[in-house]
């Protein structure tokens, strides 16, 4: 079918997400320019910031793909004290960022989830409650995402990673801390406790189709997220998935498909947050910037001190290792106006899908 004809549908299958993920020059044109208008017309075209504080790479977890997997003896293990957690809060709120996201290695014990608890009653003392929280800190249950949520955590993101259920499979250890349905249901208590919940998956795994990535639309919209964060998978070597680094895309194709991916979701969900991830911005310097110039809405500068953030390689070529919060911050308000877009301060920059969903 023609592009034009495909875009002017209100409803799409598997197939029509296929050949919108793989087309190419003036269709591709065509398709970006669509995502970019359905975003302009729809939410505008503000960008929203999250101070990103990587907290911890403690993880109870060994996902195949991932640089600070349990079994990875490699990697040299951290933990921020409150202080550089409270410093990093301080200065997005200074800065006015509006809202940072706490993420971390997954660990469910209690002083881990109380001192959690304790760190949002503080981000929120010392911002006079005006900043945003949201939470990226893996599977947990009801009560401590509860109590979370009491503490002023008002957002969390939990990526279903794969929709494909075998392929989920593959791509981590086969026992009951990596169970698909364990984490789906996890998606769906987020939505319980009334989060903005957001998900994501990688794209361009090992034995992941094309057909795979249009099905993980079809998720996305289904399970009717707020929030979607989703970027290419970048290898790195001290994981069991490297061995499988000859049957990848290229970067340069993995980047490609994630535009695409971002610009079809934005079709698909016109009132969503999407974000710019950094895995786009560690194959491209311009990846973020390209991503929001095509649909998304979000970005997520690192403000984890410099000290630490070397320790934090969920993958290789990891970007931004050397440049202060300060620096990147000026810099990125600069290429995100060259994106069409405005940053906007200050705000939580909430789902608008959000309060729909609620109303
Ligand atoms: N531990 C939490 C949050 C930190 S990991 C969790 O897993 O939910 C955050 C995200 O990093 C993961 O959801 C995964 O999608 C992404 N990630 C991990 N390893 C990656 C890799 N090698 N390439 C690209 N993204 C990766
Ligand atoms: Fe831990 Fe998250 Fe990495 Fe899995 S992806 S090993 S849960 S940090």
């Amino acid at each position: 079918m023609e592009i034009d004809s495909l875009l002017k549908q209100t409803s799409f299958c598997n197939n029509d997400l296929v050949s919108l993920l793989t087309c190419t020059n003036q269709a591709e044109e065509q398709l970006f320019a669509y995502s970019k208008y359905i975003r302009d017309t729809t939410i505008g075209n503000s960008v929203h910031m999250r101070g990103l504080v990587e907290i911890s790479n403690i993880c109870i977890k060994d996902c195949l793909y991932c640089g600070i997997r349990r079994s990875n003896n490699h990697a040299q293990r951290y933990s921020l004290t409150d202080e550089e957690i409270l410093n990093a809060a301080s200065f997005a709120h200074r800065y006015q960022y509006g809202s940072i996201v706490l993420q971390g290695g997954e660990r469910k014990d209690k002083a881990f989830t109380e001192r959690i608890e304790q760190l949002l009653l503080k981000i929120k003392k010392l911002s006079n409650n005006t900043l945003g929280i949201t939470l990226s800190l893996g599977e947990q249950n009801k009560e401590t995402l509860q109590r979370w949520k009491d503490a002023g955590a008002h957002r969390y993101l939990l990526r279903i990673e794969t929709s494909n259920e075998k392929l989920y499979q593959k791509i981590h250890p086969k026992d009951e801390l990596h169970n698909f349905h364990t984490r789906l249901e996890c998606i769906h208590l987020l939505q319980e406790c009334g989060y903005q919940t957001g998900t994501g998956v990688m794209i361009g795994l090992p034995d992941q189709t094309i057909e795979d990535l249009a099905n993980d639309l079809l998720f996305l919209k289904n399970i009717d997220v707020d929030m979607v964060g989703m970027g290419p998978y970048l290898e790195h070597h001290e994981t069991p998935l490297w061995e499988k680094r000859n049957q990848l895309l290229t970067p340069k194709q993995r980047l490609q498909l994630g535009l695409h991916m971002v610009s079809c979701l934005r079709i698909l969900m016109p009132d969503i947050n999407i974000a710019a991830t950094t895995a786009l911005q560690a194959i491209d310097p311009y990846g973020r910037e390209k991503a929001l110039e095509i649909g998304a809405n979000v970005i997520m500068p690192n403000i984890t001190p410099l000290t630490n953030r070397a320790n934090y390689q969920l993958y290789e070529n990891k970007p931004g290792m050397d440049e202060g919060a300060e620096e990147s911050t000026q810099r990125l308000i600069e290429s995100v106006r060259k994106s069409g877009c405005q940053v906007q301060l200050a705000s939580w920059g909430d789902s608008q899908h959000f309060f729909k969903r609620s109303n």
